[in-house]
């Protein structure tokens, strides 16, 4: 039987709510499929600060490394304001995404069409939408040098970020980029500023280069990034694939995002690159929403995203493309039935609890399994 090594990290606030339903699909797929997922343990963020002193520990740091894929809940919260830099919550994730050499941050944008009354755009533009931002994740401005304040000494101060990016970097995500889009509509639109940046220059020469050399099949776009953002709220719908750096990556993504509705809905995956010997490539799930500590310990936080985030787990890392399948469908068939969580709530429905909206996605999920 195939064994599949899954690392759990609920972290803190709905953090460890959110994960509670995703067990409940885990142990029914162990049981009544024989889907083989070993589970394994750990705490990162504050959870992790209260129980070793530092955001993740060097063992369950180990434990990630030798995942076949990461779920990640949420971190952070009020209760640690205060604890030093190097071990706030969000120093965990972090260092997960850098130590797993995440370099590729994939943002879907799906709106379901029992929603679509609930974006801020017309129903029109949004029903059906289904794209997917991939964003560079470990270079550019976020992470060059210099990066600094400097004091100019006459009561003026210079801040300089510097925007770099080599040619392996830009072809490790199109690659992504390309290949993902052969899975969907097979369109690839790449976003930069060419225009007025020399790293949107290269950016676009490597991302044509790469697709001239092995990704011809797949239909290519470049659209200047700000150009990008307005069609993105004009017209969605004729995007499949957006691939960018790191910094419009951060915007655009949070763009799209919020076409769909609410933040309980988002799911995101971020991947390194592939093992020489196996292939596979380390991965960490995660909803976008944080650990949301207004409504913690409540029962009432909308659990899909990290349903969803699930789903993207078992299609990207295990491959389990039919059950990904069922369990968006699922997704979507309760929502059409009109079962909501607070934050998705519309007149006249009484919401039900992070447990219930769990328990009647697996009830849909098990029915369309058979
Ligand atoms: P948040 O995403 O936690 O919450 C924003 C709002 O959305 C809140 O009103 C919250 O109740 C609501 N919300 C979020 N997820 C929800 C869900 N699943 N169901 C229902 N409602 C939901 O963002 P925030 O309030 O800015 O940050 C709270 C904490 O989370 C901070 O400590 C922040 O640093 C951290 N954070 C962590 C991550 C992460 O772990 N990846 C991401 C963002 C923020």
């Amino acid at each position: 039987m195939t064994t599949r090594k899954l690392l759990l990290l609920s972290g803190d606030g709905i953090g460890p709510e959110t994960m509670g339903e995703v067990r409940k699909f885990i142990a029914y797929m162990n049981e009544a499929h024989s889907a083989g997922f070993e589970l394994e343990e750990g705490h990162v963020g504050g959870v992790a600060y209260d129980t070793h002193g530092q955001s993740i520990s060097e063992t369950d740091m180990a434990k990630a490394m030798a995942a076949d894929a990461v779920l990640f809940g949420a971190v952070g919260g009020p209760k640690w304001d205060s604890v030093p830099y190097d071990v706030r919550p969000e120093a965990g994730l972090l260092r997960l995404r850098k130590e797993m050499e995440l370099f590729a941050n994939l943002r879907p944008a799906i709106c379901y069409p029992a929603l679509a009354s609930a974006s801020s755009l017309r129903q029109d533009v949004v029903e059906g939408l289904d794209i997917l931002i991939v964003r560079e994740l470990t270079g550019g401005v976020y992470f060059g040098d210099p990066k600094e304040i400097t004091d100019l000494g006459n009561g003026q101060k210079r801040a300089v970020d510097t925007q770099v990016y080599d040619t392996y970097e830009i072809e490790r995500i199109a690659g992504v980029a390309f290949e993902l889009a052969r899975t969907r509509s097979n369109k690839v639109t790449s976003m930069e500023k060419r225009n007025v940046m020399k790293s949107g220059v290269l950016w676009n020469e490597v991302v044509t280069q790469t697709h001239k050399a092995n990704y011809q099949d797949v239909e290519l776009d470049h659209m200047l990034a700000d150009a990008g953002g307005m069609q993105l709220v004009r017209w969605p719908k004729q995007f499949d694939v957006i691939v960018t750096d790191n910094l419009f990556g951060d915007m655009l993504s949070d763009v799209a995002a919020m076409l769909t509705g609410s933040l309980g809905m988002l799911p995101s995956a971020s991947f390194g690159a592939p093992d020489e010997k196996t292939g596979s490539r380390k991965a960490l799930y995660e909803p976008v929403h944080g650990s949301a500590p207004d409504i913690a310990g409540q029962g009432i936080a909308n659990p899909i995203a990290m349903l969803a985030s699930f789903a993207m787990c078992l299609r990207y890392s295990f491959n389990m493309v039919a059950e990904a399948d069922q369990l968006e469908k699922a997704i979507a068939n309760v929502l059409d039935r009109g079962v909501r969580t607070t934050d998705i709530a519309s007149d006249g429905i009484k919401p039900v609890g992070t447990v219930e909206m769990g328990d009647t996605v697996l009830a849909e999920f098990k029915s369309l399994m058979g």
